[in-house]
């Protein structure tokens, strides 16, 4: 079984540092089903080529009783194809690469390089289609060959299998990730025992992009082998969890404990909602609302209109859902609505809102695409009041389980200290009109301070910003 990386970004023997695998080096791993080995065919300062190669071990397999049927035990294509096998080998092997993390190359690891993947036998139920499908809505150039099923006899066809060749520019941990979870979804077969920990790693390890994928329940489902009892909580969870931005898909040991992520999007929320409140809008808008979170708080204040808008259909979807819209009565029904749309592109509907919050949204922006968006809502839209939260990068060194350098979301294409922060805050302030109060929120660390960053701007010739430190004493 044989994967080959490949990157030509310069110097492309930084894959080196990417993968933790020196490229002058043959490494040799031993997993429980064969040996895994690691070396690099190709390595110049132009174009650097990693191999892995796992020797599945059958006579193994069989001893262990991990095969399928009797005969299945002795001829199946369990060593060659890449399979679940494989899938292990990479997330034993490629660890710290898949959780991003590259000490003293951090930004090496958070950037996205080309990259290419290629896998000489793909097991593909469901044909070159499925692998489209699966692959091409992350942003895969995605090559397929058929492979024939014996070379000698074209006229027996083409074999189950097929050769798959990947192209993006992307950061190698989100390549790793998606082979990670996809290859066995083609294969549909899985060698070990699925139980319920694999609903907790399919969630973790697809936070930020199979929530969003288009073939999201067919992932799923075989992923835990159609196990009707663990694919339900895992469709409802995705579905239904908030995006969790202090969720770190980045390690087997690097979730920090449920309870403080959840007591600090309370925190989160309730600052947020402290905040517009204490602005005295009327008619509020909650920009990338998720699935709702913040419209349930708002509901129950006393605002004539409360507007969701992301540009997540799904999402929405699931808002919808979650606040019993259906079942509310008219008069209470008049007062929330849930817009599809795009903040990066001019929406008119938006403007005459007297306040509008953006949670854990902006980190979720491409640099150029955060411009768009601060136009939008800064010029265009305009409310009287603005609150922003975001992650504070340097409480990072806090999350104890998350790796240094790492982010908090694997989807955040930024985590702003303090400052840089405060820069951006400034300079909207300056290019839009409006002054700005900064809030720590959650627990202040003398050193690194508050977990999230919440800033709470006003526009100028508004007063309001006076009763914003109630929120904040909400917060600690
Ligand atoms: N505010 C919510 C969700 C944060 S996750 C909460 O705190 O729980 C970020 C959200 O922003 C996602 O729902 C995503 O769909 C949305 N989003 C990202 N980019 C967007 C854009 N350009 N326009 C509108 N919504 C966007």
């Amino acid at each position: 079984m044989l994967l080959t990386l490949t990157t030509t970004h310069r110097p492309a023997t930084d894959l080196g540092f990417l993968l933790h695998k020196h490229p002058d080096r043959h490494q040799r791993f031993s997993v429980p089903f064969g040996e895994v080995h690691v070396a690099y065919p190709e390595a110049t300062e132009e174009r650097c080529t990693a191999a892995l190669v796992l020797d599945v071990d059958p006579v193994g397999l069989v001893r262990r009783g991990q095969g399928g049927f009797a005969l299945a035990e002795y001829v199946n294509d369990r060593p060659y194809v890449a399979s679940s096998f494989l899938a292990v080998a990479l997330v034993t092997v490629f660890k710290s690469a898949m959780a991003g993390t590259c000490r003293g190359h951090e930004e090496l690891a958070a950037t996205a390089i080309p990259l290419v993947a290629e896998l000489p036998a793909v097991p593909a139920r469901g044909g070159e289609r499925l692998v489209r499908r699966l692959f091409e809505p992350l942003g895969y150039a995605v090559e397929v060959t058929p492979v024939p099923l014996d070379d000698a006899h074209p006229e027996w066809g083409a074999a189950p299998h097929v050769g798959l060749r990947l192209t993006a520019t992307t950061r190698l941990s989100q390549l790793l990730t998606h082979l990670y979870v996809l290859l066995p979804v083609l294969d549909g077969e899985k060698h070990y025992w699925v139980d319920d920990t694999e609903i907790e790693k399919l969630l973790r390890r697809g936070e930020g992009w199979l929530g969003d994928h288009p073939e999201r329940d067919l992932i799923v489902r075989r992923s835990l082998k159609h196990q009707a009892r663990l694919v339900h909580p895992a469709l409802a969870t995705l579905a239904e969890d908030d995006p969790d931005p202090e969720a770190g898909a980045t390690g087997d040991e690097a979730i920090p404990t449920q309870a403080r992520r959840t007591a600090l999007r309370e925190h989160r929320l309730e600052a947020v909602q402290g905040a517009l409140k204490a602005s005295g809008a009327r008619r509020v808008l909650d920009l990338g609302c998720g699935p709702g979170a913040l419209l349930r708080r708002l509901l129950k204040d006393d605002y004539d209109l409360v507007v969701g808008a992301d540009v997540s259909h799904r999402t929405l979807e699931i808002a919808h859902r979650r606040l019993r819209l259906d079942e509310l009565h008219e008069a209470q029904r008049a007062r929330i609505a849930l817009w599809q749309t795009a903040l990066t592109y001019r929406d008119r509907r938006l403007q005459g809102f007297d306040a509008a919050a953006l949670v854990e949204v902006i980190e979720h922006l491409d640099a150029d695409r955060l411009g768009a968006l601060t136009a939008n809502v800064f010029g265009v839209a305009r409310p009287g009041t603005v609150v922003v939260t975001t992650p504070n990068a340097e409480y990072n060194v806090r999350w104890e389980s998350l790796p240094a350098g790492a982010m908090r979301h694997p989807d955040h294409r930024f985590e702003w200290t303090r400052a840089e922060f405060a820069t951006w805050t400034t300079a909207v302030c300056a290019e839009h009109g409006y002054a700005v109060v900064h809030h720590p929120v959650g627990e202040v660390d003398d050193e690194v301070g508050a977990p999230t960053q919440m800033a709470v701007f006003t526009r100028a010739g508004r007063s309001g910003a006076a009763g914003v430190g109630g929120a904040t004493g909400a917060t600690r």
